[in-house]
């Protein structure tokens, strides 16, 4: 499997406002995980394009934290996309090479079981927050 490079944040705005004028339909329906979302049986993964990874030092076992100043949860809607925490540093930002809307995914590792999750790039909530070591 070919490896991505990791994406600067500029870079990951870029792709983020790039797809977020979308609005042709699309099999992919992207629009319709503004929250994390187990990946559908039937999601059209062909059509999907791994644009980069947002994890960092692979020597380095990236952090658990969670980026809510707002109050927000990890399930919310309006969650910030903060790349350098959980669940975003362990992400592949990834394009649809049909309508051009991108998302991000991982796949999250539970005591008993493994869910892949999807969530839509949204510009709106892209956050370069700083780790708070
Ligand atoms: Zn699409």
């Amino acid at each position: 499997m070919a490896e991505h490079q990791t994406m600067t944040f500029e870079e990951l705005a870029e792709l983020a406002r790039s797809s977020s004028g979308v609005t042709r339909a699309c099999p992919c329906a992207l629009d319709s995980y503004r929250e994390w979302t187990r990946v559908p049986a039937d999601f059209p993964q062909a059509q999907m394009r791994t644009a980069c990874t947002l994890t960092g030092d692979p020597y380095l076992e990236p952090t658990y934290a969670e980026y809510h100043p707002h109050g927000s949860a990890y399930w919310s809607a309006d969650a910030p996309i903060a790349p350098r925490y959980f669940p975003y540093n362990r992400c592949t930002a990834q394009q649809c090479t049909v309508c051009g809307r991108s998302c991000l995914r991982y796949v999250e590792a539970g005591g008993y079981y493994v869910e892949p999750r999807i969530r839509a790039l949204d510009p709106s909530l892209l956050v370069d927050a700083p780790l708070d070591v």
